[in-house]
């Protein structure tokens, strides 16, 4: 197996290098290095400059208006655009709604929202999780009950990630109580969230940032036609579109960012001493993670290297989703011991484009406990970890 680039793989890098030197504005990747708050307008100025290129819904196939790129493409154009500083594509439409749709959805669905979403005519938000419906996502309690040519849904989502911006919702929703299997009984909805009988309250999370919402619905009526292929077949459109929410969660990139940081950090002089890096206590702690992220990247590229040689993806999927959150984790947590109590004054306006105040202590360690916060979620979303840890078991132990 060769996981060099080859020389047609390396000019599609400079491609996209070049393009995102060229058009991504400094202002959004300022903001993303700064760990600033990106607004709606920030991802919509953003979608809408990837939409130019074509390059929005990039993973689809060409045939729906996708860039028909290869795993090793699809791989390089992602740690590019990290590595610019780009803010992340919102994946609820072009990542997870898209391909449900191009394998499970009907032409009229087809016609009717896949163009919006290439266009970025739609925000969607993600409804599957409910309160006590989270691992165990088939036990979910969110009703449709059918009367006449329309569902009337009740029930309660939950961790809606940005759900304060969709205008469109793609929901779980329980429709036959009575199955033999609890998976058996779930639908695949799309939902206008401005219909009646829906609210959105905000769920403000440990970084003290509002991107997670709970969602009410009380009596909302969705037309039958937004139901996604058949009534009580949800659960099989849901594993699939779960496995592209996993696709790049281990997100190599994103710690490659961080460690380089982290050294940053560890080289400068200390007020009271030379460089954290001289501690051979701190040294080892980088090195440890460093290791784990270059053998990490390598099995990475192992992974993208078998796909493109048309191999899906299996347990491994799961290992990189262990393994590169917890790697991820584990430099935000090296991070903010290394700016020590300059990690701790935790003023959320900090976070708001153009303020001013003068920073307690070096600018770039300011959103280290924010982020330190944020980068929780890692190991619960998506999977959890401890559930990630049970497929791989089973996959590769039998057990
Ligand atoms: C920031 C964030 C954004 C999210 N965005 C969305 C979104 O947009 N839409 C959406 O639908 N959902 C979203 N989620 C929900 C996410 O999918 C769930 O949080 C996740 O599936 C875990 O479910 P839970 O929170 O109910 O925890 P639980 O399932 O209650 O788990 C609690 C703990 O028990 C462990 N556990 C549970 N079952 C087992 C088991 N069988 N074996 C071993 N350990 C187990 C878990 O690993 C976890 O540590 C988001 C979550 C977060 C944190």
């Amino acid at each position: 197996m060769d996981l060099n680039y080859t020389d047609a793989e390396k000019n599609f890098r400079d491609e996209v290098r070049n393009w995102l030197r060229e058009n991504l504005p400094e202002s959004l990747s300022n903001k993303v290095r700064k760990h600033l708050r990106l607004t709606k307008e920030d991802y919509n100025q953003w979608h809408h400059l990837l939409i130019q290129k074509g390059w929005l819904c990039w993973h689809w196939p060409v045939e729906h208006g996708g860039a028909g790129w290869s795993p090793v493409e699809k791989h390089i154009f992602e740690e590019e655009m990290i590595a610019a500083g780009a803010p992340r594509i919102v994946p609820f439409g072009p990542n997870m709604l898209g391909p449900v749709l191009i394998k499970f959805g009907s032409k009229e669905h087809q016609q009717k929202y896949l163009p919006r979403i290439l266009m970025a005519e739609d925000w969607w938000a993600q409804g599957y999780s409910e309160p006590g419906a989270g691992s165990d996502l088939a036990s979910l309690k969110t009703t449709a009950v059918r009367d006449g040519d329309h569902y009337v849904v009740n029930g309660q989502k939950t961790w809606t990630t940005l759900g304060h911006h969709a205008n469109m919702m793609f929901l779980l929703v329980r429709t036959n109580p009575d199955a033999r299997k609890p998976q058996e009984g779930i639908s695949f909805l799309l939902v206008d969230m401005s219909s009646p009988g829906i609210e959105v309250r905000p769920i403000v999370t440990l970084d003290g940032e509002h991107e997670v919402n709970e969602v009410w619905l009380t009596d909302v009526r969705v037309p039958v036609e937004n139901l996604v292929g058949n009534e009580n077949e949800g659960w099989t459109y849901a594993k699939y579109l779960l496995t592209y929410e996993r696709t790049g969660i281990a997100g190599v990139g994103y710690s490659k960012q961080m460690l380089a940081h982290l050294k940053a950090i560890a080289k400068r002089e200390q007020k009271n001493g030379g460089p954290l890096l001289d501690d051979p206590r701190f040294a080892g702690q980088l090195a440890e993670v460093e290791i784990d992220l270059m053998a990490m990247d390598m099995f990475n590229l192992r992974v993208v290297s078998a796909a493109g040689a048309g191999q899906a993806p299996g347990p491994e999927s799961s290992l990189l989703k262990i393994k590169g959150t917890m790697v991820r984790q584990a430099i935000s947590d090296l991070m903010r011991k290394a700016v020590g109590p300059y990690a701790s004054p935790f003023i959320p306006e900090a976070f708001d484009d153009g303020y001013n105040e003068a920073p307690v202590g070096p600018e770039d360690a300011m959103p280290l406990a924010k982020q330190y916060f944020n980068l929780r979620k890692l190991s619960i979303y998506g999977g959890s970890n401890e559930i990630q840890k049970n497929i791989v078991s089973k996959a590769m132990l039998g057990l």
